[in-house]
C-alpha cells in the first residue's frame, strides 16, 4: 500500500505526487487529526487535464477484457482490504463502522457490476431503408466513449459515489479526473490505489485533492473535458452547470424526501423502515427520509411508536459496532441544522424528541406541526431530522409529497394496489418504494431526480449511456436492396 500514515500524495495521472501545500483531514468526531492531502493548485489541474488527454486515447482503445479484468482486479482488492476501507470511510466522514462496512460492500458490487455492463456496450442495426431514398443504405451505430470526464463528489459516500463514477468510465473506455470533496478525500485516493493496483494504465485516471473554490472552475470549463458527472448540493450544482458550457453534465443533487404511509399499512414495518431511512448516515443521505405524511386515523399510533424507536438509538462513537449514529460531518453542519429546527420550533411546530447539539453531534430529533414557511419544510435538511405530518387522505398527501423542489426518491406504505399503482403516477420523483422508505437503492438500478434533485441517471448501466455517445455508420451500396 502506498498511502502513508500522515501526508498522503494525491494521484495524477499515474504518478503519486506529494505537495507542500496540503490540506488536513480530520476526524469529525473529536477533531483529531488524521492525515493530511496536497492541496492542489491550478497547475496541478491542468496537467491532470493534458495527460488525461492521452489517458483518453489509450482508455478508448483498451479492449473490453482488459476493462473487465482491471474493474475486477480492483473490486478483489477492496475486497482483501475491507477493513482498512472501511476505517477509513467511517474515520474522516461521519458514517458508523457499520455503515462503512455496508459502503465498502457496494463499492465492490459497484465496480463488480461495471465490469458486467463493459460487455453489454452495444449499438443496434438501423432500417434505413425506411426513408424514401434510402434502399440503398445498411447501417448502424456503436457507442463510442465521450473522451475525459470530471467527477466532483460529496462527503456523505465518499468512496462508492466515486465508484458510481470511475467504475462506468473505465468500462466505457474514457479517462476520467476525479476531484473528491475536501473533507472526505481518503477514500477516494484509496479507490486511486485499488487502480493503480490493479494496473490500470497511467493517466487514465486522476484523483486531485484540492478545494472546489480553487480548482473547480478549471476542472468544469475546460474544452477538453466533454462532461462533468457531479455529485452533490443543489447550489453547486447549478453554479457548476452554469459554468459548464456545452459539454454533457450529469447532476446528483440533494432532496427532502417524503414517505407516505396510508391507514391500511403494516405499521410495525412503516415505522421501523422510516426511522432507519431518516437517522442512517446521521441523515446526511440523499434519499433519506425527511417527510412523513401519515393517514390521520393511525397517526397518534404511528407517532408513538416511532419516537419509541427513536429513543433507542445509540448516539456515539462511531468507530463502535454497537453504534447506531454518530457525529454529523462538523460542527458548523449541526449548528446549521440546529439553527434549521430553532426556526421551526419559534414558528410554532412541535420538538417531539432530540433537538439537542454537542459539537458535531445532534441528537435524532423529530417535529410535528411544521408550518410550511420554515426553511426546514421547504429545504433540504440533510441532517438527522424528520418532520411528522397527519394528512386527511391519499390525496393531500400525494400533493403534500410533490409541493417542493425536489423529487429523487418517495416512498408509500399500503396494501391497496391501486392507490400504489396511482402513487407511482403521480408522484414527481426519479424513484418509487412501494411499501419501503425512499432510502432504498442497489448499485444496479437508475438513480437520480427531477426538479431540483437533478439531470440525468446513475447506476451503471444508465451512466455508461451517459458517459457514450452514439456514432452513427451508413454504407451506401452499388443496388437498392441488400435484402429482400
Ligand atoms: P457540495 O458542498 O455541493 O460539494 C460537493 C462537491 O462539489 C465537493 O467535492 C466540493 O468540493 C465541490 N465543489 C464545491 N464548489 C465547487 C466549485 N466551484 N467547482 C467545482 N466543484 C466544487 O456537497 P456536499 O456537502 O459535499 O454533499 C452534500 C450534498 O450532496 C447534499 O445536497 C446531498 O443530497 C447531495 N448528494 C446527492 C447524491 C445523489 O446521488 N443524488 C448523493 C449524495 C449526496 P469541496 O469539498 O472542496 O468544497
Amino acid at each position: 500500500m502506498k498511502t502513508k500514515m500522515h501526508g498522503n500524495p494525491m494521484f495524477v495521472a499515474g504518478k503519486w505526487i506529494e505537495k507542500e501545500d496540503v490540506i488536513e483531514v480530520l476526524n469529525p468526531q473529536d477533531n483529531s487529526f488524521i492525515s493530511t492531502v496536497p492541496s492542489a493548485s491550478k497547475e496541478d489541474m491542468l496537467l491532470a487535464i493534458e495527460e488525461a488527454k492521452e489517458g483518453a486515447k489509450i482508455a478508448a482503445k483498451m479492449p473490453v477484457h482488459l476493462r473487465i479484468s482491471i474493474l475486477n482486479k480492483a473490486a478483489e482488492h477492496i475486497e482483501e482490504n475491507q477493513e482498512k476501507f472501511a476505517a477509513t470511510i467511517a474515520l474522516e466522514g461521519s458514517k458508523t463502522i457499520r455503515e462503512a462496512t455496508a459502503e465498502v460492500r457496494r463499492c465492490i458490487q459497484t465496480l463488480k457490476i461495471s465490469a458486467e455492463e463493459a460487455r453489454r456496450i452495444h449499438g443496434e442495426t438501423i432500417p434505413f431503408d425506411q426513408a424514401e431514398g434510402s434502399e440503398d443504405r445498411i447501417g448502424y451505430y456503436y457507442r463510442f466513449p465521450i473522451g475525459i470526464i470530471a467527477a466532483i463528489t460529496p462527503f456523505n459516500d465518499p468512496l462508492n459515489l466515486v465508484a458510481h463514477k470511475v467504475g462506468p468510465a473505465i468500462a466505457s473506455g474514457n479517462a476520467i479526473i476525479v476531484k473528491p470533496a475536501t473533507l472526505t478525500p481518503l477514500s477516494a485516493l484509496l479507490l486511486a490505489e485499488a487502480f493503480d493496483y490493479a494496473g490500470l494504465p497511467p493517466k487514465v485516471l486522476s484523483v486531485i485533492t484540492g478545494k472546489g473554490s480553487k480548482i473547480g472552475d478549471l476542472l468544469v470549463t475546460h474544452p477538453a473535458v466533454r462532461m462533468v458527472s457531479f455529485t452533490g448540493g443543489l447550489d453547486t450544482g447549478e453554479a457548476i452547470a452554469r459554468k459548464a458550457g456545452l459539454k454533457k453534465i450529469s447532476m446528483e443533487l440533494g432532496s427532502n424526501s417524503p414517505v407516505i404511509v396510508l391507514s391500511d399499512a403494516d405499521i410495525e414495518t412503516a415505522v421501523e423502515s422510516t426511522v432507519s431511512g431518516a437517522f442512517y448516515a446521521v441523515g446526511q443521505n440523499c434519499l433519506g427520509v425527511q417527510r412523513i405524511y401519515i393517514e390521520e386515523e393511525i397517526y397518534e399510533k404511528f407517532s408513538t411508536l416511532f419516537i419509541d424507536h427513536v429513543s433507542k438509538y445509540k448516539v456515539g462513537d462511531k468507530m463502535l459496532e454497537t453504534t447506531d449514529m454518530g457525529p454529523m460531518i462538523n460542527e458548523r453542519e449541526a449548528i446549521r441544522v440546529e439553527r434549521w429546527v430553532d426556526e421551526a420550533i419559534a414558528k410554532g411546530a412541535k420538538l417531539l424528541i432530540g433537538g439537542e447539539r454537542n459539537g458535531a453531534f445532534y441528537s435524532p430529533t423529530v417535529l410535528t406541526d411544521v408550518p410550511s414557511n420554515c426553511t426546514i419544510a421547504q429545504q433540504e435538511i440533510f441532517g438527522p431530522v424528520v418532520l411528522l405530518y397527519p394528512v386527511a387522505d391519499f390525496d393531500s398527501a400525494i400533493e403534500k409529497s410533490n409541493d417542493v423542489n425536489y423529487g429523487l426518491q418517495a416512498g408509500i406504505f399500503t396494501k391497496d394496489i391501486d392507490k400504489a399503482f396511482e402513487a407511482i403516477g403521480r408522484m414527481d420523483v426519479g424513484g418509487i418504494m412501494i411499501n419501503d422508505s425512499s432510502d432504498y437503492r442497489i448499485d444496479g438500478m437508475p438513480f437520480g431526480g427531477v426538479k431540483g434533485s437533478g439531470i440525468g441517471r446513475e447506476g451503471v448501466k444508465f451512466t455508461i449511456q451517459e458517459m457514450t455517445e452514439p456514432r452513427v455508420v451508413s454504407f451506401k451500396l452499388a443496388h437498392k436492396r441488400l435484402f429482400s
